[in-house]
Order: C-alpha cells, then sequence, then structure tokens
C-alpha cells in the first residue's frame, strides 16, 4: 500500500526538518533513523522520494561538518603518464584530474572535431563555432539504442540515454543545458528535439513537423541579437516532449521563463530588438503590406532605431529577414494557427511599434501642474485602430491617471515623463503578453491526444535551455535576475551530483568517499531568504512610493549582512555579487520601476474593450501557465528560504516582478526534481565566437565554476546508476535464470545476476544495486542477446 502524499505524518515530519533555526535541525543520519522513514522505506511513492531527497540535501552543510573530509592528494600520480596519453572520452576513467590534464584533453578533442566529452554521464560539449558534419540521419541511427562506448561521445547520446530511461525505469527524463551566453545551448536544445522524434517514431508525420517547428517559432519572438551572441535567447525555455509509455511521441508542451521585455523599448549600444519584428518588416514589405498594418516606411519606428538602422530599407531590402518571415509564417501555419490569429499577432506586433512612436510634449498652462499632449497625433490613430480601440481613449489613459482619495476619483494628468513610461510600459506588457499566448497556443496545438496517447498518463522528457550566466560591463536588473536562475540551476547540478550521490550511499550504507565542494546555498539564501532576502527587500522597497533606487542600494546595504554582497562605492548606486562564476558588478538605477513593471489598470481596462479578439484576450486573464505541479510549489514555498512563494499564494494583489521570480523557479525546480537529471555543459572555447580557437584560460575558467573536476573525481568513484533489486531483477534476470523462473527478490539473486554477467566492481546495497555506467551498457547489452 502506498502511503499517503501529504499524511499528517508526512507533513509533521517536514515541519520538523524544516525548523527555522539550522542548527537545530536533524542531521542526515537522525533523518534516516526517524521512525517515519523507517515507516515508508521502500513504500515511499516518488514525490516523497524527490521531497525526502531535497530535505536531506538541504540539511547537507551539517552533514559534511560531522564527516571527515578527506582531500584526494594533489601530486601523487606522475605528470609524463598524463601527456603521453590519448585524449580520451570519458574524463571520469583520467588517472590524474587536475585542471591542466582535462583542459588539455578537451583541447586535443576541440583540434580534431571532436568537441563532445564524457564526464562520467555528463556530456561535455565545446561550441565548434562552425559546422561539422556530425548531425545528418546516418548519425542519428548511429546513436539509436547503441552502447555508449561505441560511439564517439556525441549529443544524439544522450538523447538516447534520456530515451531508453525513460521507457525502461518508466520514469520522467529531464535534461539540464547550462554555460555562458553563446556556449551553445540552444543548438544542443535543438539537436537533442531532432534526435527525440527519430527515436519516439513519431508514425504521424505531421506531429513530427510541429514539434520540430516549436524552437524556431518561439524563438523568432524570444531571441535577439547581443554583442555576444546573434541568436541570443532572452527567455529560459523548458520544453517537455510527451510520449506514451511504450514510447511513441505523440505531443509537446512549453514553458517559458523571465521573457526580458525591457529590450522592446530599449536595447543596449550593439544590440538588437527580437527577431520578429525586423522579420514582420521585411516580410510586410515584400508583400506591400506595411501600410495595411500602418507601419511607417521611411523612418524605422524609434524601437527599432539603434545603431544598425537608420532607414527602413536597412530591414526591408535584408533578404535574410524576408526568407526567416517565411520560414516563421510556415510555423505558425504547421504548428496549427489559423489566418485570422495570424493577422491578430501581426496587428499587436505593428501596435506595439506604433506605440512606441508616440511622442508627447509638455503643456505650458498657468496651472502649476505639468500636462502633457500627444504631438504626433498619427501614431496614436494607428495604434488604436490596430488594437481596435478608441484612440481618443488612448490618449487619456497616456496622458493621465486615476487617483483614488477618500473614496473620490480625481483625474490627474500625466507628466511628459511619466506618459512616457505609461507608454514604454503599455508595449512591453503587450508584447509579455503576446510571447505568452503565443506559448500557451503552441500548448494547445500540440497536446497530447487522448485519443493517441490511450489511457495512460504517458511519460515525458523535459529540455531546459536556460539563459547563461551574465556579466557585462553595464549589469541591471536583468542580469541580476538571469544570475540568480543559473545560481538555482547550480544549486540543482550541485544536489544532483554530491548532495544526492553521498546521501544515498550514506542511506544505503554503501562505504564511498566524500568529495568536498563549493555549495552555493548561502548565497542563494541571500537572494531568497525572507523577509531579508535581497529579492524581498527589493519587493518591499518596491512597495514604497517614496522609495529610490538610492534607497534600495541602502537597504540592501544595511540589511544584507553577507560577504558575497558589497558595495564599492558609498555614493553611487553600484553594489557588487560574488556568484559561484564569478564576481559582478551590478547599477540599480531603473530596479524599481522595473521590479514594478506596473501597467496602469486604466490601459488594461482600454484593452478590455477592444474589438478585437486577441488584444483582449491579452488584457483579460493572466495566462495560467499549465502543468504546475502545484502541491511541489507549496511545498517549496513552505521551506524558510524560499518563503515569498507563500505571500504569492495568501496575497495576489501587489505582487511584484520578484515574487514572480521566484514563483517561476520555484515551478522550474519542482518540474526537474520529480525527473531524473541529464546534464549536458556546454563550453565556449574563446570570446571572438572563431571556428579553431581553443582559449585554455577561457575555458578554465568555465570548468571551474561549473564543477566540471569535482564531477569528473566524484563520477569515477561514483555509480552512476542505483536500481530497486525488485526492478533490477525484474529487468535482467534473463541473463542468469529460465523465462518461466520467478527468483526471490534479494540482494543474493542480483549478485547471482551481476557475476552471471562477469562484472566486478559493483555494490549491493539496502535496497538497491549500485552500478557504475558501463555495467548497465554490458547488462543491458546482454538481456537484449538474451530476448
Ligand atoms: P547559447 O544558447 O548558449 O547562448 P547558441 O546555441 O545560440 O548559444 O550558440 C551560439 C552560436 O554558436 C550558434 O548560433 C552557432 O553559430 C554556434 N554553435 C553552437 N553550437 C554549435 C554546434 N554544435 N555546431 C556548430 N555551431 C554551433
Ligand atoms: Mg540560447
Amino acid at each position: 500500500q502506498q502511503p499517503e502524499l501529504w499524511s499528517p505524518e508526512f507533513n509533521d515530519f517536514i515541519n520538523k526538518c524544516l525548523t527555522k533555526d539550522y542548527e537545530k535541525r536533524p542531521t542526515v543520519s537522525s533523518l534516516l533513523q526517524h521512525d517515519f522513514i523507517k515507516q515508508i522505506e521502500g513504500k515511499e511513492n516518488v514525490l516523497q522520494r524527490s521531497v525526502l531527497s531535497f530535505l536531506i540535501s538541504r540539511n547537507c552543510m551539517s552533514f559534511f561538518s560531522r564527516f571527515e573530509r578527506i582531500h584526494t592528494k594533489k601530486g601523487n600520480y606522475s605528470k609524463s603518464l598524463v601527456s603521453n596519453q590519448e585524449e580520451v572520452d570519458d574524463l571520469a576513467t583520467l588517472e590524474v584530474l587536475d585542471e591542466n590534464t582535462v583542459t588539455e584533453q578537451l583541447q586535443k578533442g576541440y583540434a580534431k572535431d571532436q568537441i563532445y566529452t564524457y564526464v562520467g554521464d555528463i556530456l561535455i560539449a565545446v561550441n565548434p563555432f562552425r559546422n561539422i558534419d556530425i548531425y545528418s540521419s546516418q548519425y542519428s541511427r548511429l546513436y539509436i539504442g547503441a552502447k555508449r562506448t561505441a560511439n564517439p561521445p556525441h549529443i544524439f547520446a544522450v538523447a538516447d540515454i534520456g530515451y531508453q530511461s525513460m521507457v525502461t525505469y518508466n520514469s520522467d527524463q529531464c535534461i539540464v543545458i547550462s554555460g555562458e551566453s553563446g556556449a551553445g545551448k540552444t543548438q544542443s536544445a535543438h539537436l537533442l528535439v531532432q534526435q527525440l522524434t527519430v527515436l519516439g517514431k513519431a508514425n504521424n508525420r505531421t506531429l513530427q513537423e510541429k514539434i520540430l517547428q516549436v524552437n524556431n517559432l518561439v524563438e523568432a519572438f524570444g531571441n535577439a541579437g547581443t554583442i555576444i551572441n546573434d541568436n541570443s535567447s532572452r527567455f529560459g525555455k523548458y520544453l517537455e516532449m510527451k510520449f506514451t509509455c511504450g514510447g511513441t511521441v505523440v505531443g509537446a508542451q512549453i514553458s517559458e521563463y523571465l521573457l526580458e521585455k525591457s529590450r522592446v523599448v530599449h536595447q543596449a549600444v550593439g544590440e538588437k530588438n527580437f527577431h520578429i519584428f525586423y522579420y514582420i518588416y521585411a516580410g510586410l514589405a515584400e508583400k506591400k503590406k506595411l501600410a495595411h498594418y500602418k507601419l511607417p516606411e521611411y523612418r524605422p519606428p524609434r524601437y527599432l532605431q539603434n545603431d544598425h538602422f537608420r532607414i527602413v530599407q536597412d530591414f526591408m531590402n535584408n533578404s535574410f529577414y524576408k526568407s526567416q518571415f517565411e520560414l516563421i509564417e510556415q510555423c505558425f501555419k504547421v504548428i496549427g494557427f489559423t489566418l485570422e490569429e495570424l493577422g491578430s499577432v501581426y496587428s499587436v506586433l505593428a501596435a506595439i511599434l506604433n506605440v512606441g512612436n508616440i511622442e508627447f510634449s509638455a503643456v505650458v498652462s498657468e496651472h502649476t501642474i505639468d500636462k502633457s499632449n500627444i504631438s504626433n497625433p498619427v501614431a496614436l490613430e494607428n495604434c488604436a485602430s490596430l488594437l481596435c480601440i478608441q484612440a481618443d481613449e488612448l490618449q487619456e489613459a497616456l496622458t493621465s491617471h486615476c487617483v483614488v482619495t477618500r473614496g473620490e476619483t480625481i483625474i490627474r494628468p500625466n507628466t511628459v515623463e511619466k506618459a512616457t513610461d505609461v507608454r514604454d510600459a503599455m508595449a512591453k506588457a503587450l508584447y509579455g503578453r503576446l510571447f505568452s499566448w503565443i506559448v500557451n497556443r503552441i500548448n494547445t496545438l500540440l497536446k497530447p491526444d487522448k485519443h493517441l496517447s490511450g489511457n495512460d498518463d504517458g511519460l515525458n522528457i523535459g529540455i531546459l535551455d536556460i539563459f547563461g550566466f551574465e556579466n557585462f560591463k553595464k549589469n541591471s536588473f536583468e542580469q541580476l535576475c538571469i544570475n540568480i536562475a543559473n545560481e538555482q540551476i547550480q544549486f540543482y547540478f550541485n544536489q544532483h551530483v554530491f548532495a544526492w550521490e553521498q546521501n544515498e550511499y550514506l542511506y544505503e550504507g554503501v562505504d564511498a568517499r566524500v568529495i568536498e565542494y563549493e555549495d552555493n546555498r548561502p548565497l542563494l539564501d541571500m537572494f531568497l531568504q525572507k523577509p531579508m532576502g535581497l529579492l524581498s527587500l527589493l519587493d518591499e522597497e518596491s512597495r514604497f512610493p517614496q522609495a529610490t533606487d538610492q534607497t534600495l542600494v541602502e537597504k540592501f546595504e544595511d540589511n544584507l549582512k553577507s560577504k558575497y554582497f558589497w558595495r564599492p562605492k558609498r555614493v553611487d548606486l553600484t553594489f557588487g555579487i560574488y556568484h559561484y562564476a564569478g564576481k559582478v558588478l551590478y547599477n540599480a538605477s531603473g530596479f524599481l520601476a522595473k521590479n514594478r513593471d506596473t501597467l496602469p489598470a486604466d490601459i488594461v481596462l482600454l484593452l478590455r474593450s477592444s474589438e478585437n479578439n486577441l488584444t483582449r484576450q491579452l488584457a483579460t486573464h493572466p495566462l495560467t501557465k499549465t502543468g504546475i505541479a502545484t502541491v511541489v510549489i507549496l511545498f517549496f514555498s513552505s521551506l524558510p528560504t524560499h518563503g515569498a512563494l507563500y505571500k504569492f499564494y495568501k496575497y495576489p494583489g501587489g505582487r511584484y516582478l520578484v515574487t514572480f521570480l521566484q514563483y517561476s523557479l520555484m515551478d522550474l525546480l519542482s518540474k526537474m526534481v520529480v525527473g531524473q537529471p541529464h546534464f549536458v555543459r556546454c563550453i565556449k572555447p574563446n570570446n571572438d565566437r572563431q571556428a579553431n580557437k581553443f582559449d585554455k584560460e577561457k575555458v578554465l575558467v568555465q570548468l571551474r565554476y561549473t564543477g566540471i573536476l569535482e564531477t569528473a573525481r566524484i563520477r569515477r568513484q561514483g555509480y552512476s546508476h542505483r536500481i530497486l533489486f525488485a526492478n533490477f531483477i525484474k529487468r535482467y534476470y534473463l541473463i542468469c535464470y529460465k523465462t518461466n523462473d520467478d527468483p526471490p527478490v534479494s540482494p543474493e539473486t542480483c549478485a547471482a545476476i551481476l557475476e552471471k554477467a562477469h562484472l566486478d566492481n559493483w555494490v549491493l546495497g539496502k535496497t538497491k544495486v549500485f552500478l557504475k555506467y558501463y555495467h548497465v551498457e554490458q547488462l543491458n547489452l546482454m538481456r537484449k542477446e538474451t530476448v
């Protein structure tokens, strides 16, 4: 009998583990001795297991301090042994694992176009910055169901492992791709989807085509040219491919995180707006439809004016943009958007560009109150007609606002500055909501057909492609959000590779060495803790109308007593954070406004009155995200460090952007925690996007902060697969027994099978068999032969 999901006992147990006082928290060993654990041992369900592992790993610091630390002695091995060594496919098999050796190995491979390398079950991908012919259908076939050592390391092999594990263990999988901007994450995600659709033998060609188009479509809206990457993802993306239990692909679903909306209204020097704006300009010009969508034909709209483009002809004549427009229109159609929807999408995009062109001028009057007027009514008319709203009402909403005092509603004029802010807020909100709407529409259109997937809930493989760590000359709110997300991912990676690994050994009584690693939890606490974490402070300050960015930074300084935070100068708005990936200087200018991210109620109401279906939808309900495991989120929200979520549920009013940030990170973490993770670590070999250039120093820094070296060490000692006795026997008994045999579920049976397979170095724990990844490959091969 399965223990109940949220029984009172389980709740009690969790509360005990999560006392606010870290010192009073139970240690891992006492946790494991707890009556409750003993009761549910072996009967726990997936969610409980995840929650337990998470609890245990949250306590890993006390765990580590109680454990004797074992240092791997450096310099014990002779150097000469290494330099003669050929490059290897799996760094975990290297005798010596110092920084130099690893970098040299990667460099040797890179010189021969071998861009992929394993560290145990983790794949390292070094960006070649040129096309290498290793992704053809021949290659695709080569990696289907192949033993890992049979072929050179490859991203297709990761797809295969994920797929095979999903089918074999009947469990969801998750592939986490990380690396800095321009390292190759998005490319890797594409390749994984490509191979997974092949593996999922979509018997339905249209579905396969649809899934392959999803990335192209969302990237047209969510990616932009930055100084680092011409096609930089400005949002985090979690794409789930849905399969039947038999492994046939039946659908897909996508979640987006933290779209960088501010890019719509402003781009830094040398950067561009979202791709789609340039595409529609070129495409609609080609179709002679600029006038229909009221797009100016001479001067580029304000939002598209930057260093690159001075005249509209710059985009109109761009043949790449034209062909991209065709491609995107095709994507929309293949996925199933109607022509009417498509027209509405173009209208909203064109409206956004027209919003940006609205200009204001100050009205000089005898009264002291500053007023503003719209000085170019044409842009206003255009915008109103594209959104199917009344121009005079739009003017009203932009140039004035309502204040309610003592039950009375008073209309106050907006200054030019304020009106400009409202204008930009409207453009950002429209774009953000349009993006969410498209994503939601895709999800509806690619929802698995009940008819196809049968009665089972099915399985899924999620692919996470999240923006990499960023450190520019000037770092703002967006960089802070991105970098916090990356801290979370790193935390998850650490949890997975180090803490879970160690905890499981302890739990199972398996003797394995403890490896030290850089734990970034204290830093995450500094961000997420309530009420004194950086994000809570930001949220709090956003609620004070008199607050300024200056008072915000001072608030940070007064309250964040952390060695990870510092202020270089007392007077200005800069502050620094020591991230796991290095120190970053932020400038708090605009933090409050960006965090408030408010859209005046007048504008929302006006949009709701639109004659156009899409415009109305964008303004009505905040689009709900699908597929959220609410229970898990609520659980995470009860964790002391992730408390802000609680507020999100308790007080639906007055929530600000940082609250959403924590919300979506938790959403993400909760999704990843329930699946079995696989990691792809992308490495950028140089800052110049050049082929055949391997900057050793640059690579070394990335290896260091991503913990790849420790990973290699732990993987070599570690057991990448742990399988419950019963599952192991069910799967492999044929190697040693006859079809009709029914061997008992016992460690002895497992040992018999393993011995029959002539394997050594495996370990039996209390409930599980611990295997190295090469054992599993061997076993699967032998199993195939017997079937
Ligand atoms: P990220 O998503 O990490 O910011 P991208 O995936 O957009 O990085 O990669 C940046 C650029 O690097 C791509 O536009 C492409 O030109 C190149 N690139 C990345 N991976 C590969 C690969 N496997 N083969 C060839 N070029 C690649
Ligand atoms: Mg990307």
